[in-house]
């Protein structure tokens, strides 16, 4: 059994870090919010005072933090953890973050270091079901695979450092798209007098065919375990997504190409966050459309 240091233990960090805990690994665990850091503790984790304590004396260490300036700084700012760590460790950041900051990052702690964000949200999180995409050395990724597989159910390597990143930013941007032009044709068929029951019977066995229509279908009644069916609690909010989105059109910039899709879903998930909406799901821009 592994030594684990933990840095984040918010929404997503703190069930992962209970599942490290559930399959038998050491974990020491650091958050900024002492509610966040009894939680875990409650669950069998040891507490550190500092990120670099539990950064320090553990052969992984991991950061779940919000965004790329919380990452920079905890890994090579006053947080100090990188120097903290032992010559063998092995780095993952599982945070959602823009390329760029991840490959500096990356580049900059000196050790073995893997971005390997996820997907799955909070429910994914509490079961251990996280999809990981992963970036950075193959040999780092092979011996983080069984760490990972704790946490989550699909291990992706997807290249160099960043190229978990990249996945992820891609990902979202097809997701967002996919479920703006599904809700828009579910407002078309509610005009057309068409039932959603009906669209959904097409479309979930025809060429329309998506996870967010089949999981997320962003009305209440054809997938009774979608948000629509509890008013559009998150799930996956819509703050979430306007953030993924904004890290997709700065890729998308950085490699000097236009992505016309995604950057209109930036703008609508943009638009629905700033009317106060970023606490809603991300299926709720249905609300938006109508
Ligand atoms: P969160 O805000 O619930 O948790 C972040 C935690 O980091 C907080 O507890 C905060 O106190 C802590 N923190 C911030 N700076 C710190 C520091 N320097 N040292 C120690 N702790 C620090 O966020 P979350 O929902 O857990 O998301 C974390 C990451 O996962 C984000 O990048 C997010 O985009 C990504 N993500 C979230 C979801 C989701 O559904 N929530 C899904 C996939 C990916």
């Amino acid at each position: 059994m592994a030594r684990i240091g933990f840095v984040g233990l918010g929404n997503m960090g703190g069930p992962m870090a209970r599942n490290l805990l559930k399959a038998g690994h050491q974990v020491t665990a650091f958050d900024l919010m002492p509610a966040a850091l009894a939680a875990v503790s409650a669950a069998g984790a040891a507490t550190a005072s500092t990120a670099a304590a539990a950064a320090s004396r553990a052969e992984f260490v991991i950061t779940m933090l919000p965004a790329g300036k919380h990452v920079r700084e905890a890994w090579l700012g006053s947080h100090a953890m990188a120097a903290a760590t032992e010559p063998g460790a092995i780095l993952i950041d599982c945070s959602t973050i823009d390329v760029a900051t991840a490959r500096e990052v990356a580049a900059g702690v000196g050790r073995p270091m893997l971005d390997a964000p996820v997907s799955g949200g909070t429910m994914g999180a509490e079961a251990g079901t996280l999809t990981f995409m992963v970036g950075g050395p193959a040999e780092a990724y092979a011996k983080a695979q069984p760490i990972l597989a704790a946490m989550g159910r699909t291990l992706v390597h997807c290249g160099e450092a960043g190229a978990g990143q990249a996945a992820k930013v891609c990902n979202n941007m097809m997701l967002a798209a996919t479920m703006i032009v599904t809700a828009e044709a579910f407002v078309l068929a509610e005009k057309l007098g068409l039932s959603h029951q009906a669209l959904f019977d097409v479309a979930s066995k025809s060429s329309a065919q998506s996870w967010a229509l089949t999981s997320y279908c962003p009305v209440p009644g054809p997938v009774p375990t979608s948000p629509a069916n509890r008013d559009y609690k998150p799930g996956f909010a819509t703050a979430l997504m306007a953030k993924d989105l904004g890290l997709s059109q700065e890729a998308a910039a950085s490699v000097g190409l236009t992505t016309p899709m995604g950057a209109k879903a930036q703008a609508l998930y943009q638009a629905f966050q700033d009317a106060g909406s970023g606490d809603v799901d991300f299926s709720g821009i249905i609300r938006a459309l109508r």
